[in-house]
């Protein structure tokens, strides 16, 4: 399998550090909003990229996290005149349901920065024990300097930047020993969450949480770090002059970045005001729908949101949902079919489907072409299979369609079993003799499902049910 290395500006054999085993680090969302699409790229192309992975029989660690102090969270906290911490748990409990909308996978270790301190306490002592960081009146800094690879990620030169912004001059500038220094730690301001530690009771800067939390879940050397393309400078670039420097040995082999979603062939972002949330969309369309819009193009490419795509990934998704649907219902209404192929039903008649879906995943995680296999999968399908195909025909297209469609994220419904049937149908039966205020048949309803061990519970979103 070939990744894009952004640190090495080309296309690479992944080969990871224990075989058979992938670290992984996506940064993750500033919580002090509900997450628009565009943070949600990264989470669905990674997630995607994860379960491929898996699929290839990778054991994965895939650690994403949650920034939970922020000027924006303090910010926020002041608004809604609540605890900056109160801020940050309502809307990672909200990331966390947009992200299971979307089928996002829990990652293995989602930390949060605020339970991480004594290990970013630590980094930034050997920091500065080892001279790459300096203490002044309570804030800490790193030398940027003293890091010989400085802007091997970015490629960005110091010498560059910094005739750049000779002009910017921004708060603590002057007790910087130069103006790349970045910050470490730094003292609280009246009202704002702290933490002691031997320089001022104050916070984290935000590059050194992602270091620490790599570290402490996956260890000093890294398979893959990834996140959207606006953090590899300086986020990621801080990073590993942190990370390198405190422990002395490389920090992730390959550094993957997801393009921009933009809106009007703009960057969709909070500040900007030119955005969506995944509320707002789903509201409208199924997630599935976003999701699988998402995938339509390569990760590495800018991909611009419109109802017309969006609209295009309803139809395509459709067509995929149909025709595993049919499968289903061909199998769930087995009349007089052959249980055997017959002599015209090839059992390997998807395997050219799954090769390219292969070589297109390999390729630098294609999941545009991927895609396309899938839809000639179906295509396929769709020509080949009738209702007097043979069960064992018809089983492997299901099979084979429904592993594709995993390794998207994309949830093909599952048949439902005869009895399924028979109690949605009660329900619906009950529902309308509620509307048409036939109580009475209402409760015989009730009480035959009470019969069946069927418990239902009456919520907003409609009637469901379980079993006792
Ligand atoms: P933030 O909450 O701004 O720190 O962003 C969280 C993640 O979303 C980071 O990996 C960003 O790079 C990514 N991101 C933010 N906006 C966009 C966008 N418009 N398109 C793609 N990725 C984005
Ligand atoms: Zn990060």
């Amino acid at each position: 399998m070939r990744i894009y290395n952004t640190l090495n500006a080309r296309k690479e054999e992944l080969v990871p550090i224990q075989e058979g085993k992938i670290g992984m680090y996506v940064c993750g969302p500033t919580v002090y909003n509900l997450i628009h699409i565009g943070n949600a790229r990264p989470m669905i192309v990674f997630d995607t990229f994860r379960r491929y992975l898996e699929y290839k029989g990778y054991d994965v660690t895939y650690v994403s996290n949650f920034t939970d102090v922020d000027d924006k969270i303090i910010k926020r906290s002041v608004e809604e005149g609540i605890s900056a911490q109160e801020v940050a748990e309502k809307y990672i409990e909200e990331c966390r349901k947009d992200m299971a909308s979307l089928n996002i996978r829990p990652a293995t270790v989602a930390p949060q920065a605020t339970r991480e301190i004594p290990g970013m306490l630590e980094m930034i002592g050997t920091l500065i024990e080892k001279g790459y960081a300096y203490e002044k009146n309570g804030t800490v800094y790193y030398r940027t300097r003293k890091f010989r690879d400085y802007g091997k990620l970015s490629n960005k030169n110091l010498d560059d930047m910094q005739s750049g912004h000779r002009d910017i001059k921004v708060t603590g500038e002057d007790e910087k020993e130069d103006p790349a220094d970045f910050v470490l730690w730094k003292p609280k301001k009246e009202g704002e969450p702290s933490w002691p530690s031997p320089w001022s009771d104050g916070r984290p800067g935000w590059h050194i949480e992602c270091s620490v939390m790599a570290k402490r879940y996956l260890g000093d050397t890294i398979d893959i770090h990834a996140g959207g393309e606006d953090l590899i400078f300086p986020h990621h670039e801080n990073e590993i002059a942190q990370s390198e420097a405190a422990n002395g040995v490389p920090f992730s082999h390959y550094w993957m970045h997801n393009a921009f979603l933009n809106i009007d062939g703009s960057k969709m972002s909070k500040s900007a005001g030119n955005f969506f949330t995944v509320r707002d969309i789903i509201a409208k369309y199924d997630p599935q729908v976003l999701r699988f819009f998402m995938l339509s193009a390569h990760y590495r490419s800018p991909l611009n949101f419109s109802d017309t795509l969006m609209d295009a990934a309803k139809s395509g998704l459709e067509r995929i949902k149909n025709a595993a649907a049919n499968l289903d219902y061909i199998l769930a209404n087995p009349g007089q079919r052959p249980q055997e192929y017959l002599p015209d039903e090839d059992s390997q008649f998807a395997v050219p489907y799954i090769e390219k879906f292969e070589t297109a995943m390999d390729d630098d995680c294609n999941t545009a072409d991927a895609i396309a296999a899938v839809f000639e999968l179906v295509r396929t399908i769709n020509s080949l299979v009738k209702d007097t195909s043979s069960v064992a025909f018809v089983k492997t297209a299901r099979e084979k369609l429904g592993l594709l469609c995993d390794v998207l994220g994309i949830i093909l419904e599952e048949p439902k079993d005869e009895l399924e049937t028979e109690i949605e149908e009660l329900i619906a039966e009950r529902q309308a003799a509620r509307k048409a205020k036939n109580f009475q048949r209402a409760d015989e309803i009730r009480s035959q499902l009470d019969g069946m061990g069927i418990v239902l519970e009456d919520t907003r979103e409609g009637v469901k049910w379980h079993r006792k």
